[in-house]
């Protein structure tokens, strides 16, 4: 008996839809899509439940026939390709026909749709492939998506989805995508009955300061325009002024009215800010590329953002000159702040050679076969060096039988500073301690022993400061505002985009609570912390670091002594909670080596 047999398209196509719609930010991105391949320049999305229970797309775009209405949804239907050479010319979003097909493998599906010709429309149901009723109806010139129950029947797909907050944040990311790049499109995007973003008309400029700015000072003039045409590509938009560079920037490429990544080209821009930032910070900048289809292939991947263009060195190098010569232009100094905190780094053991610098930097020797919790080797000498080994787990927890550190007690030592260092005489020799971050694991620990508490201390604010964000950094807000009451932020959302704040955690200036608060999320988000003890731990963590003694600043003796008391009282304090060194030593052997002793 032959035993291959076709699949039925049901099956194929739900096989198909894994690859292209693989949450509900990618059915977002196809219906807007073919909403503007439709000429639309009106398209809503309306979401539920971060798309779960639904997500729908009205546009007033051309409409689709009767016929087309239900062709639409079968596999490779396309109106806008009809042979392979058109993939070579490309200028509609769209073209593989899969979208629609996927969808409704795997989900219930209601398309209303009207052509401007047409006196009645067409009102189609599908459910997991299967048509369950096709009619006429009444409805305007258009069309409009509603998915209902996405992956209703693929259980694992469903499960994989994350939480309504982050799968709104990806909604939002690849709505920014698209709506970025459609300046002359009328956007709007509500989730459950609430308009979080309403667009209107406008240039690009407009557009991202509707999409990014926050109303109090303008977001576009961080910028300066790019421009530049030559005969393989033209090249516009906007890259920040250097000293706006931030830790949380905003950066997009777009081709031919594309959302792309591109690593490559994303270097030329760094490469022309060189000597213009300080270190951890980036600029934000749009870029909008103008090719010939023909030289770029967008067919790499249906969910794939990255594009392939035939001449990337040379476009590297116009890009990189475009940026630079608009930083030169328009006389952009950077004025960069070298006080800021965090900077001042200890050279790290693979930096350390005795000879390579005019002056000898310590060398640390550590015994590789210490086992800090081998009970032998607490009683010798040896277990020093464990403070000084290079430790992969910043959390390595001290033994209580190792020996005290120090002779005597701390309030009888004078700590002597030096820069950002406090310097103390310990049993080892002498022991370099970075102020902030010794502040840092310090109040690090105050902080989750407040989140374990429940309870933290709060300042009341004089006049509740009200602060903007941006919509993708509301959802995240809502997630984590238990938390932060927690840590002593009193805050309630205000309007649509902003929270007022009434009360924060009483180590933290009035002045730094937007900086801190957006610190926070930009912590959160980069390391993608989802769950709650995760997010807490960076909440008390970005905290600490904002709030601890700065680098330089020069403290009374009692405060250092104070300082260095809470520090070696923990149970940890080698290294900060992200890793980096707090205590070093300079052992007596180093000291008389250098005396040739
Ligand atoms: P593709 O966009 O790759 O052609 P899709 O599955 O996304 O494939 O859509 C199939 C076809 O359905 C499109 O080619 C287009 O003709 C039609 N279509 C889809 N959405 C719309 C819409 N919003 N308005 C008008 N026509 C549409
Ligand atoms: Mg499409």
């Amino acid at each position: 008996m032959d035993i291959i047999h076709l699949l039925p398209d049901s099956v194929a196509n739900q096989i198909a839809a894994g690859e292209v719609i693989q949450r509900p930010a990618s059915c977002l991105k196809e219906l807007v899509e073919n909403s503007l391949d439709a000429g639309a320049t009106n398209i809503q999305v309306i979401v539920r439940d971060a798309g779960r229970t639904s997500l729908q797309v009205i546009d007033n775009g051309s409409g689709m026939s009767e016929t087309d209405a239900r062709m639409a949804f079968e596999r490779h239907a396309t109106s806008k390709i009809a042979s392979a050479q058109d993939l070579f010319a490309l200028r509609t979003m769209g073209f593989r026909g899969e979208a629609l097909a996927s969808i409704c493998a795997v989900a219930q599906v209601e398309v209303l749709t009207r052509r401007e010709t047409d006196e009645v429309g067409t009102r189609l149901c599908i459910s997991g492939s299967h048509v369950e009723s096709q009619e006429p109806c009444q409805c305007p010139v258009g069309t409009n998506i509603k998915v209902k129950n996405l992956f209703f029947n693929v259980p694992v797909r469903r499960k994989f989805l994350k939480t309504d907050q982050t799968e709104l944040r990806n909604l939002l990311n690849e709505f920014y995508h698209i709506v970025l790049v459609y300046p002359h499109v009328q956007f709007t995007f509500v989730s459950n009955d609430e308009i979080i973003l309403e667009l209107p008309i406008g240039t690009e400029k407009q557009r991202i300061e509707a999409v990014f700015g926050k109303g109090n000072k303008p977001y576009t003039a961080q910028f300066v325009d790019i421009k530049t045409d030559t005969e393989i590509i033209s090249i516009r938009g906007f890259v920040g002024k250097p000293e706006t560079a931030n830790k949380n920037p905003q950066q997009y490429f777009f081709v031919n009215g594309r959302y792309m990544r591109h690593p490559y080209f994303h270097k030329a821009v760094l490469t022309a800010y060189a000597g213009m930032l300080p270190g951890e910070l980036n600029p934000s900048y749009f870029i909008y590329f103008d090719i010939n289809p023909e030289l770029i292939d967008v067919n790499i991947h249906p969910t794939k953002t990255e594009i392939k263009f035939q001449d990337e060195q040379t476009i590297f190098q116009i890009l990189l000159a475009t940026v630079k010569e608009s930083l030169g232009k328009f006389n952009l100094t950077p004025s960069l702040d070298f006080n800021r905190e965090g900077e001042i780094e200890m050279p790290l053991p693979s930096q350390r050679t005795d000879n390579s610098a005019s002056f000898t930097t310590p060398h640390v020797v550590f015994d590789p076969n210490y086992n800090p919790f081998s009970r032998t080797n607490k009683t010798s000498s040896k277990g020093w060096e464990q403070l000084y080994a290079e430790t992969r787990e910043p959390q390595l927890p001290v033994n209580e039988e190792e020996p005290a550190l120090f002779d005597m007690a701390l309030t009888d030592i004078t700590p002597y500073q030096y820069k950002s260092y406090l310097i103390v005489p310990c049993r080892l020799g002498l022991l370099l301690v970075n102020q902030h971050r010794a502040h840092t694991c310090v109040l690090y620990n105050q902080y989750i022993a407040q989140i374990d508490l429940g309870k933290g201390a709060s300042q009341q604010l004089l006049f509740p400061e009200v602060i903007d964000f941006t919509p993708d950094e509301m959802v995240l807000l809502q997630t984590i505002s238990e938390d932060l009451r927690v840590v002593g932020f009193e805050l309630d959302q205000f309007s649509q985009n902003s929270y007022s704040i009434s009360g924060t955690p009483a180590t933290l200036n009035a002045q730094d609570i937007p900086n801190t608060i957006h610190n926070i999320l930009h912590l959160i988000r980069e390391t993608g912390a989802n769950a709650k003890d995760e997010w807490r731990k960076k909440i008390a963590l970005s905290l600490a670091k904002d709030t601890a003694i700065p680098n330089g600043k020069s403290l009374t003796k009692e405060e250092a002594q104070k300082l260095l008391e809470q520090l070696f009282e923990l149970p940890s304090y080698r290294r900060t909670p992200d890793g980096q060194t707090v205590v070093s030593v300079i052992t007596d052997d180093e000291i008389k080596r250098k005396f040739d002793i």
